[in-house]
């Protein structure tokens, strides 16, 4: 049934001051659930959602819903030959008056939910053609069935909404800007403070040689940041792609013990590996994966102690499944400091004292890992190591 012109114009009313409150809202989450009862408000129906894309693994998952189910759903993957994963392709709204009778209508979201689904319409949302998402609704109240009014007011809707989320994140990546400008200034003000110094002719010889020294440390610190922080903002940004191929670990396990090697001697540290008697293969982005290995392998190093050992270890577990592990008798990481060492910048304490480092390490680190679809874990004690360990998906074995 067609709105009457008074309710159409009260709508229209209602989404023009909504697009106002979208655009000033550069918090992602507080934005979405803002969209979600939106969409139920002007379309009075039973529960609206939203479906974001991930641009890494190309999944489709629930983001926000309205009511108590939220948490619950949130993250909750749906495959693509659902309803909403043909509107992505298409870029195409759908209506459903009875689900029951759409084979692609996937059923397993209302068990999540704990809706039951009747109706259905779902809105691709667009920016710049590209679809980053979709808004859907369920069950029009008093059993109606959707408008092309609805289709109309959720297509408008979902236009600003897309926006406003592109804005949000991209907003996420400004924040990143400026806390890696933050960081870059410790290194560069002690390049300005010892250069100006040396400028000044009466510094004595042997005192001009130790500003150099630091000089280099500093430059080489900035160095190791900008390639770190590069990496971080593009693994934020979504662009990055993996390419995910049959890889040999045991090749790459040697050659980033002989990276490191030269780093260990120097601190008088033994560099070991635990390996299989055959290479061991698995599905992943190689160069990232060594990203991984590099970043875990150089930290036991960095916060060991002299004679101390670090050990990389591969143990397939199963068929399908190979246990990567980075063991070090370092310092340890106190239990309170556990729960954070994955954040963006998070360095514990007293890091300093050990050694240089920016705190981004173990976010790009896990940020890799969970696009391969694993999670890293870390098990602790003080004063006696530490053990990072991951897993990945074995190569399925040619017969
Ligand atoms: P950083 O550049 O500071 O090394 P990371 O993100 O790689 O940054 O690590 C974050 C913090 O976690 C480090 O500052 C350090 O305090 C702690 N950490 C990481 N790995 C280890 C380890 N193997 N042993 C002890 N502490 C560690």
């Amino acid at each position: 049934m067609p709105l009457p012109l008074e309710s159409r114009l009260d709508s229209y009313r209602r989404l023009l001051t909504l697009s106002q409150v979208l655009t000033s809202t550069l918090d992602l989450l507080t934005l979405l659930d803002l969209i979600v009862n939106a969409a139920r408000d002007l379309t009075q129906t039973e529960a609206t959602s939203i479906l974001l894309l991930d641009q890494k693994t190309g999944q489709l998952y629930f983001e926000a819903v309205t009511g108590s189910k939220s948490e619950e759903i949130k993250r909750v993957v749906v495959p693509p030959s659902s309803l909403a994963g043909w509107v992505v392709r298409e870029g195409r709204v759908q209506i459903i008056n009875d689900v029951s009778k759409d084979r692609r209508f996937y059923a397993e979201s209302d068990s999540s939910t704990g809706f039951h689904t009747r109706a259905l319409v779902a809105v691709p949302m667009k920016v710049k053609e590209r679809v980053i998402g979709v808004l859907e609704a369920i069950n029009p109240l008093n059993g109606a069935t959707f408008s092309d009014d609805d289709v109309e007011l959720l297509t408008t809707l979902s236009a600003q909404a897309a926006i406003a989320i592109e804005n949000a994140r991209l907003f996420q990546q400004s924040d990143l800007i400026s806390e890696m400008v933050h960081e870059l200034r410790t290194p560069l003000t002690s390049i300005v403070a010892y250069s100006e110094l040396l400028l000044q002719r009466q510094i004595p010889p042997e005192m001009a040689h130790e500003f150099v020294g630091t000089i280099y440390q500093e430059a080489q610190s900035l160095s190791n940041m900008t390639n770190a922080f590069l990496e971080l903002s593009r693994l934020q940004s979504g662009r990055t792609r993996f390419n995910m191929t049959p890889c040999d670990l045991t090749d790459l396990v040697r050659e980033v013990i002989n990276l490191l090697k030269p780093q260990a001697d120097e601190r008088g540290l033994q560099l070991d590996s635990e390996l299989p008697e055959q290479s061991v293969l698995v599905i992943a982005d190689r160069d990232r994966i060594r990203q991984v290995l590099v970043n875990l392998a150089s930290n036991a190093v960095k916060y060991n102690r002299p004679q101390g050992t670090v050990c990389l270890c591969l143990t397939p577990l199963d068929e399908a499944q190979v246990k990567i592990e980075v063991r070090d008798t370092g310092r340890g990481i106190p239990a309170k400091d556990l729960p954070h060492i994955f954040e963006k910048f998070y360095r514990v304490a007293d890091s300093e004292g050990w050694a240089q480092g920016t705190g981004i390490g173990l976010n790009i680190v896990k940020q890799i890992v969970e696009a391969h679809g694993s999670a890293v874990t870390v098990e602790s004690e003080i004063d006696v190591g530490t053990t990072f360990s991951f897993l990945l998906r074995a190569a399925p074995v040619e017969p």
